[in-house]
């Protein structure tokens, strides 16, 4: 297979060789290759004639709909810069990411439009906007997504199907992508604070698609079911982007519903799905799943997020399928890490940690000390990623880029360390580590002996300030359904497998615990809401 320099590239060798392939599917609706480019060309050509050129920025607050594709293209095809925005954010996010981005256009879903987005483009001095009714390319409507909102179509917005088919028979002119120009300017998930834009280049994006097909070999026309959300670089990157480059066919359901996504599983029987963590401990508490759901898939890949072990093992007993683990960061264009196809990872016997894989092609990965020294192996230290994959640099953003990406190695702010056989485990984020009476914690330690009590659907753990210990344990827990446990049971469990200073000292059983839409556990919120509760005692 030929390797391509820029994403673009990707797509158009996959729609000259299989121009009538199924290249999407949304619910009862089939896009081909050949659809999705021409719809691309008419909307670029739309774009074109409003002044949208080489550089400028598109915007795409769109959930897991075809639309979102074909913008992406549209973009590409102008030598445009597309900013995927979270469809779940609202005023206060938007106007911090546009005016950092400064994006001259934007597709947007009419809903979106009416609700936020106007507003926020107005402020941010967008000058066209193209909205789009997701449910245009859909024929069977589905009462678990959508609430029928009947609008009228924006007056200041015209409509992304009608522009980019009135326009279809004309491609846009010719532009020249090359490798090192920006593809995505993706904004971090925010689990830690203010986002940041990432310049994910043509050639990182490129790069990380193909991955799959390097790890996994040549599965033409497989099918990929989509678990994470387009906008987040997972779903870019390891679904959209692994589809381009296999030919493949990618199931898009607008968003991640564990029962929508069951019965996707059993009409379209993919091969491959990625997905973080907490969307299988979805998928495995509906009360409908059953091994026969899987039973097509041939690779099961995790990605994003910590996965407990435990997870890993109930998968495998209860759906004979072994979820293989991936590591990377926005900053990373996904994937930096992951478990090879045909292997199965080792588990770190003295803290229980699953381990995330061995770098991918290319790909080096250190361990290093507070002076960014290289640690020898077992030493727990910062990870520090190079590779063909690593953004060059934050947008508009270079004192960041300085500290963040010195000489193109990102210190990940992930603590971790390698095992004598080059494979990686990623401990914790180094912010989370909790001083407990000046022992450190890992709260992911934790968090996997909690997920390996029987009754304990997920798991979070944060340090709250405690005047005689500096920062004392504190557990949150979301049980199974039908499932019981009482705190003290579970701090028991704790007891026996853990040190004394790691086990928590109070455990509180929530519903639900908050996370981003990406599926991330959200723990900063938590901590401050422990930080709160401790002061009002
Ligand atoms: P922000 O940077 O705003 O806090 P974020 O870090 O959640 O947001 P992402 O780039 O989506 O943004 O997430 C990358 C982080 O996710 C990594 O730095 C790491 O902490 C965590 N992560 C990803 N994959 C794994 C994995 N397999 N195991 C453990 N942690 C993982």
């Amino acid at each position: 297979t030929p390797e391509f320099g820029d994403a673009l590239a990707l797509f158009r060798h996959t729609r000259d060789r299989v121009p009538d392939r199924v290249a999407l599917t949304y619910f009862d609706g089939r896009v081909t290759y050949g659809e999705l480019d021409r719809l691309s060309d008419g909307l670029a050509r739309y774009l074109a004639e409003n002044k949208f050129g080489g550089g400028d920025r598109l915007a795409v607050y769109l959930q897991n709909v075809p639309q979102f594709v074909i913008a992406l293209l549209a973009g590409w095809k102008l030598g445009g810069i597309v900013v995927p925005l979270n469809p779940m954010y609202r005023s206060h996010e938007l106007s911090t990411i546009l005016a950092d981005a400064q994006p001259s256009a934007i597709v947007s879903s009419e809903v979106g439009w009416h609700d936020v987005m106007a507003e926020a483009a107005r402020a941010a001095g967008v000058h066209t906007a193209v909205t789009t009714s997701e449910l245009d390319l859909q024929t069977r409507h589905d009462s678990r997504l959508f609430a029928r909102t009947e609008r009228s179509p924006a007056s200041d917005a015209v409509d992304l199907l009608e522009v980019a088919r009135a326009r279809q028979d004309r491609s846009p002119a010719e532009v020249t992508i090359a490798p090192s120009d920006i593809a995505l300017l993706t904004y971090t998930s925010g689990t830690s604070g203010v986002p940041k834009g990432a310049t994910n280049t043509h050639g990182n994006v490129s790069f990380n698609a193909q991955g799959f097909q390097r790890r996994a070999g040549d599965q033409d026309g497989a099918g990929i079911i989509a678990l994470a959300p387009l906008f987040h670089i997972t779903g870019m990157v390891c679904q959209l982007g692994a589809a381009f480059a296999l030919g493949g066919r990618l199931d898009l359901a607008y968003r991640f519903e564990p029962g929508v996504v069951l019965d996707a599983l059993a009409e379209h029987r993919p091969y491959y799905m990625i997905g973080p963590s907490t969307a299988y401990m979805a998928l495995m508490n509906h009360p409908d799943v059953t091994a026969e759901h899987f039973a097509s898939l041939e690779l099961v890949y995790s990605g994003g997020a910590p996965l407990p072990s435990a997870v890993v093992e109930t998968f495998r007993d209860r759906f004979g399928h072994y979820i293989r683990n991936g590591y990377g960061l926005t900053e990373t264009t996904a994937t930096a890490t992951s478990v090879p196809s045909h292997l199965e990872a080792p588990v770190d016997e003295s803290s229980g940690t699953l381990s995330v894989g061995i770098p991918t092609f290319d790909t080096v990965l250190r361990i290093a000390d507070e002076d960014g020294a290289d640690l020898p192996v077992g030493e727990v230290g910062e990870i520090v990623i190079e590779g063909p994959m690593v953004v060059p640099a934050y947008w508009n953003k270079p004192t960041e880029t300085e500290r963040g990406i010195p000489r193109g190695r990102l210190h990940t702010g992930d603590v971790g360390f390698m095992d004598s056989r080059g494979w990686f485990y990623v401990v914790d984020r180094k912010k989370d580590m909790i001083s407990a009476s000046g022992y450190k914690v890992w709260p992911r330690e934790v968090e996997d002996v909690l997920y390996s009590h029987p009754a304990v659907r997920e798991a979070a753990v944060v340090g709250v300030p405690d005047p005689y210990r500096g920062e004392t344990v504190r557990a949150y827990v979301g049980l199974g359904d039908g499932r019981s446990a009482t705190a003290s049971e579970l701090i028991d469990h704790c007891k026996q497998q853990l040190a004394a200073y790691k086990y928590p000292r109070r455990v509180e059983i929530v519903e639900e615990l908050p996370k981003t839409t990406t599926g991330k556990i959200l723990r900063r919120q938590l901590r401050d809401r422990a930080a709160e509760e401790q002061g009002a005692e």
